[in-house]
């Protein structure tokens, strides 16, 4: 069966392009391997593109009066004009190219999302911050699920990234139909033990506009909606509240208490509420009961699978392999 691909953006390096400054690559298994068969990638390297060569001399972020400067550690060369207008033409490229979410190389002054050292003229390190392509995605996507590469070796940080992305092209769908009321309603729907999950009473808050939307603020309520979403799906993951839906679900199975599948579930949920286990497991294990078990509703089916199971199969052995 062949899957609809959902564009997203990478950082070049990680899918083994020879573009680094000292013409070598920071190829990303996970993603170059697992992940290209759900994601049709739009690779973009920013040095490469503002013409810099690989190899190239490394380049540093420093603040002067006039802000942050991108500055050649060799040569001295100011690079700050060419990649502020290349980043911008870039993203707007990226929106309409539709892409749903971008994996950014950790640590580059131009890819990194946070913590690049910028300094002063006498090379102090004055502070931290994303580099200036991050930091242009940032402002003109600010909807976009952005992951560095790092994260994906965390099992809760990537399986959070995974949910946003394929939440969030569902969401561009509807948004790009124009975002009807019913539809909206429909999508609220068909989320909300998944909201509930990730944000709690402020889901109610959702629920509220996606019952109060009309043709007349339609607009108004989808980007008030999108913005909460969003911010909804980039929380940090509340293991009490998952662990409720979780208990909720497993209990809503027609198990017999004492018998041996009731008996792995308890398992598994003892496994997560000791800190020990990760959602995405965890919803694993109740999707490959419900399969066996019962028809699925799809409010429930989007809590326990965000993304393909495959996917999060995948995840799995490569977070426990140490990568
Ligand atoms: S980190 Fe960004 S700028 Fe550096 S080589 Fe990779 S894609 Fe190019």
């Amino acid at each position: 069966m062949s899957i609809e691909r959902i564009p997203v953006g990478v950082s070049s390096c990680l899918l083994g392009q020879e573009v680094r400054y000292d013409g070598g690559h920071m190829k990303h298994d996970f993603a170059a391997n697992e992940l290209s068969k759900y994601f049709e990638w739009v690779p973009v390297c920013p040095e490469m593109e503002i013409g810099l060569g690989s190899p190239r001399e490394p380049i540093d972020i420093h603040q002067d009066i006039k802000g942050d400067r991108l500055i050649g550690a060799v040569s001295g060369e100011d690079l700050t004009g060419r990649m502020n207008r290349f980043s911008e033409q870039r993203t707007v490229e990226l929106s309409i190219r539709r892409i749903r979410g971008y994996i950014l190389k950790k640590d580059s002054p131009s890819c990194g999302n946070g913590g690049i050292p910028v300094y002063n003229n006498e090379r102090d390190i004055v502070d931290r911050r994303a580099g200036f392509f991050a930091r242009s995605l940032g402002e003109h996507l600010p909807s976009l699920p952005v992951a560095e590469e790092s994260d994906l070796s965390d099992p809760d940080r990537a399986d959070r990234f995974l949910t946003q992305v394929f939440t969030y092209d569902r969401w561009c769908e509807l948004v790009e139909k124009g975002a009807p009321p019913e539809g909206l309603r429909e999508f609220h729907e068909e989320h909300h033990v998944l909201l509930e999950a990730y944000g709690g009473k402020e889901a109610g808050e959702l629920k509220k506009w996606a019952a109060e939307a009309t043709e007349a603020n339609r607009a108004e309520t989808a980007e008030r909606y999108e913005l909460s979403l969003i911010s909804m799906l980039r929380s940090e993951i509340d293991r009490a509240r998952h662990l409720e839906t979780l208990e909720r679900i497993a209990d809503g199975l027609d198990l017999d208490s004492a018998g041996r599948r009731r008996m792995i579930l308890d398992r598994m949920l003892e496994t997560y509420r000791s800190f020990s286990g990760s959602i995405a497991v965890a919803r694993v294990v109740l999707i490959s009961f419900y399969s066996r078990l019962e028809s699925i509703s799809p409010d429930i089916e989007r809590y326990l699978e965000p993304y393909p199971t495959p996917l999060a199969t995948a995840l799995e052995k490569f977070t426990d392999s140490g990568n």
